[in-house]
């Protein structure tokens, strides 16, 4: 009889996490802190980036890049703010030049706050790669950042890693249908590569189908470190360790809520 508890496993940062902002979310966080997962909560619209902020975690913030409504300016990170993001491309749902000029636009904006702060970006991108790389090639950044959820091919891992990204596979890699990502899984080099859930989606195999939980992280690093050949240990110390210097956290992603490890 062993109780599964922290002081056994290795650490790992969930480098992506939504909060759900409805009460739910120390819960949820306390329960992956104890499973030795650390977090770094991700925003995007004014509810999440309120819910992550208030968290005391290390967190990202972001305005809404993909929606239709205009933007009122408002942008006001606190000291907990580690990163800008999410932003990005997303042409899965629409596409075409209004598209695209709307996404370049708060993709603009978000830039320039992540420039003046010297803060490194999240970075989505879907069916997007050209504009994507067009887009991080024209932004001028001091700190480069993260492609989160990675879904695309080695070549254009191989791009964004010449850009001086990380990148980050969610649950999507233990899918059954994800052989080309799983390819890229084993083709990233280890000083660039992290693990994320990207929280409330994406649950990894075997949890596929219900919500997604930080604590869900470790599916996700388990499968990637049998595809790379190495123990989990190996891959959580080289992931956390990349994490850390790509959201510049050289406390690990401590926070004083945190639960001791
Ligand atoms: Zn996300």
């Amino acid at each position: 009889m062993c109780a599964t508890s922290a002081s056994n496993l290795p650490l790992l940062i969930d480098t992506h996490c939504h909060p759900a902002g409805d009460g739910t979310d120390e819960a949820m966080l306390a329960e992956a802190e104890a499973l030795g997962v650390r977090v770094l909560l991700v925003g995007g619209n004014a509810a999440m980036n309120r819910a992550a902020a208030a968290s005391g975690r290390c967190f990202a913030q972001g305005i809404d890049w993909s929606a239709e409504e205009p933007w009122d300016g408002t942008f006001e990170p606190d000291s907990g703010i580690c990163a800008v993001g999410e932003l990005g491309f997303d042409f899965h749902y629409a596409s075409g030049p209004e598209t695209e000029t709307l996404q370049r636009t708060r993709f603009a904006v978000q830039t320039a706050v992540a420039r003046a702060r010297g803060l490194p970006i999240i970075v989505h991108t879907r069916e997007a790669d050209d504009v994507t790389l067009d887009a991080l090639r024209g932004a001028d950044l001091p700190a480069t950042g993260v492609i989160h959820s990675f879904t695309g091919d080695i070549s254009f891992a191989r791009k964004l890693l010449d850009l001086g990204y990380w990148i980050s596979l969610s649950g999507i890699v233990t899918f059954r249908n994800a052989d080309r990502l799983r390819e890229v899984a084993k083709f990233l080099p280890d000083d660039r590569i992290l693990v994320e859930t990207d929280t409330p989606y994406l649950a990894p195999v075997p949890m596929r189908g219900r919500p997604n939980r930080p604590a869900y992280v470790r599916h996700t690093a388990e499968a990637i470190a049998k595809l790379r050949g190495v123990p989990l240990e190996a891959f959580a110390a080289l992931t956390t360790a990349n994490a850390t210097r790509c959201f510049r956290r050289p406390d690990g992603f401590k926070s004083g809520m945190e639960v001791r490890l």
